[in-house]
């Protein structure tokens, strides 16, 4: 079986304070032992913070992107080594938030996950389509292209990472797509893997779009969906908690 894992990805909210607070509620409520893993995807200036806290529990904590190179004139940009150096053990590549607001391309997608890899960081690859691109009838090509862009370059080292499936009409809209609508596109995904041989057939597979409390059991108990990449309710602790204690009750064993 695929890993399960449930991550939280902060975007560009929280505080020291907040995370401080995120984590102690954490601790306060963690039951050992976790049957499934846990990340945490922090702004990049609180990673390093998050680090020591977070691994006390388990939970491995990643950035939101990463550059494609190691170092350079980059202003303002952060190298994968960089990373690596504070303790990071995963990374974002082609979340829709970055290829719609940042632009890039499925080029750039496959150039960070080549980036992470080389690092030692492993990569949680983004997919999804629009609400224009579903209503066309092209979802699954959409998805398809997103993910051999990046197969095409990094081939089975993607089996170091993990996929998560965000339709972007379900991305912070409250909007989640249905249990069966995600699961038909995650076993199209896991066909896509697996028809590239057994190590990427085990790669885990995250739905991602409004997860919540109310929404995640329904999700898990999908045959084809590993875990969740939850965004708004990752800042909330009791919500996050509720989230993995649904993915450790309805998950596959
Ligand atoms: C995300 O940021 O990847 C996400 C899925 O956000 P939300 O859960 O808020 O829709």
């Amino acid at each position: 079986m695929p890993q399960r894992i449930v991550a939280g990805n902060w975007k560009m909210n929280g505080s020291r304070a907040q995370l401080a607070a995120f984590l102690a509620a954490l601790r306060q409520g963690w039951a050992e032992p976790r049957r499934c893993d846990v990340l945490l995807f922090p702004p990049a200036l609180l990673v390093p913070e998050a680090i020591e806290p977070a691994s006390a529990l388990g939970i491995g904590v990643g950035m939101q992107t990463v550059h494609p190179e190691a170092s350079g004139a980059f202003t303002g940009e952060l190298a994968a080594e960089m990373a690596v150096d504070v303790g990071a053990s995963w990374t974002l590549v082609g979340h829709s938030e970055r290829r719609e607001l940042c632009g890039e391309s499925d080029e750039d997608v496959a150039a960070r996950t080549v980036a992470a890899l080389r690092a030692g960081l492993r990569p949680m690859l983004c997919v999804g389509e629009t609400l224009e691109q579903r209503r066309a009838g092209n979802a699954e090509t959409v998805v398809r292209e997103q993910l051999e862009a990046v197969l095409a370059v990094v081939g089975d080292e993607l089996a170091a990472g993990a996929v998560a499936y965000e339709p972007v009409w379900a991305i912070g809209t409250g909007e989640t797509a249905s249990p069966e609508t995600a699961e038909a596109m995650h076993v199209a995904i896991r066909d896509i893997l697996k028809a590239r041989g057994p190590r990427l057939g085990m790669v885990p597979i995250l739905y991602g779009g409004s997860v919540k409390p109310e929404n995640a059991a329904a999700l898990f108990a999908k045959e084809d969906i590993d875990g969740a990449l939850v965004g708004g309710a990752s800042l909330d602790a009791a919500a996050f908690l509720a989230i993995i204690a649904a993915m450790e009750t309805h998950g596959n064993p």
